[in-house]
């Protein structure tokens, strides 16, 4: 840790101290730990030692894991956005913490990480106009197989140089990125004249943050380069050149259910948790035994399923959530 404690704030200039001295990968398994600086003055929290762009493609093809892509399941899932109530439904799931969502039709629509290009399904069936940009080479064969438009490599390549954007989303993306001003400068330099930024991105002053400590699941080494909240990243927004239009939290339900499993596991630096990996066990041919048990368990799991979204709703609703939901407009236009 020498040398850590001269760093300063992004945010606000403030020298950051040690916030968690020794933290490691506790769901792929890339070996190394590292350490969690936190502002003094604003709360601003980052990942030593950092990244660089240069880092990048070994960590992430090495210890990410790209699962075989299962287009039966993504094209069930793009269906979803289309069933009666789908908003609704989101709602409750605290699946709408994504930018893409506030798309409107007719909008031109830029996903930065678009991963798996299920947004860039939804956005289509909604009348959109629609492109990503994703750095893994393997979501080549999604797009190419429904016909999206998509980049592989990033925004600095400048794809698409003839478009400007009425939207542009970035969901779980700018807390992996090595500078995080960078990107915000490169992203405002394609809207169109009236155009917003959507980024959807863990909050470390949420509840679930402080209720679950070292073991908070959004910590996320160390590819969570940066670990922003509402005052941290409405600053760096203003020194970039933008009006906070918005912001919401929003905790998916699916994180709460996550962030059960992972605290049950006993953590070991430089090996994979079973609870992002899949379960192994899960797979075995289940005995008459487990099949009940499975039956009781598929129920209590939904009743818990009910009260764990009761409870992420209520603490939305008073700014505590897990995830921010920022929408940016430039402010020198
Ligand atoms: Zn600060």
């Amino acid at each position: 840790m020498s040398g850590t404690s001269q760093q300063t704030c992004l945010a606000c200039g403030a020298p950051m101290r040690p916030f968690i001295s020794q933290i490691s990968d506790d769901r792929y398994g890339c070996p190394g730990t590292y350490a969690i600086l936190e502002c003094t003055r604003c709360g601003h929290m980052t990942t030593t030692p950092p990244l660089t762009e240069a880092d990048l493609p070994a960590l992430y093809s090495n210890y990410y894991p790209r699962r075989e892509i299962d287009f039966t399941a993504l094209e069930a899932e793009a269906r979803q956005a289309e069933r009666p109530n789908a908003g609704l439904r989101r709602w409750f799931a605290g699946t709408d913490n994504q930018g893409h969502y506030m798309a409107r039709p007719g909008d031109k629509v830029l996903d930065i990480g678009c991963g798996s290009c299920l947004s860039l399904l939804e956005m289509r069936s909604m009348g959109v106009e629609c492109w990503g940009v994703e750095a893994d080479p393997n979501v080549k064969a999604i797009a190419d197989r429904y016909g999206l438009t998509v980049h592989i490599g990033n925004i600095y390549d400048v794809p698409f140089p003839d478009v400007k954007f009425d939207l542009i989303v970035l969901n779980q993306v700018i807390e992996h990125v090595p500078d995080p001003k960078a990107m915000l400068t490169a992203v405002k330099s394609r809207l169109a004249p009236g155009g917003r930024v959507a980024l959807a991105f863990p909050n470390n002053g949420s509840f679930h943050r402080k209720m679950w400590k070292e073991r908070w699941i959004n910590w996320h080494i160390p590819y969570h380069q940066t670990h922003f909240n509402k005052a941290s990243f409405s600053r760096i927004a203003a020194d970039t050149g933008y009006n906070v239009q918005s912001v919401r939290t929003i905790t998916p339900n699916l994180w709460s259910v996550l962030q059960l499993r992972v605290a049950r596991e006993q953590k070991k630096e430089g090996v994979a948790s079973a609870a992002w990996s899949g379960d192994a066990a899960a797979s075995a041919k289940p005995s008459l035994a487990r099949k009940i048990r499975n039956v009781l368990a598929s129920r209590s799991v939904r009743a818990a399923g009910m009260l764990i979204g009761i409870g992420n709703r209520f603490i939305d609703a008073m700014g505590k959530g897990d995830s921010l939901l920022v929408v940016l407009t430039p402010s020198n236009r």
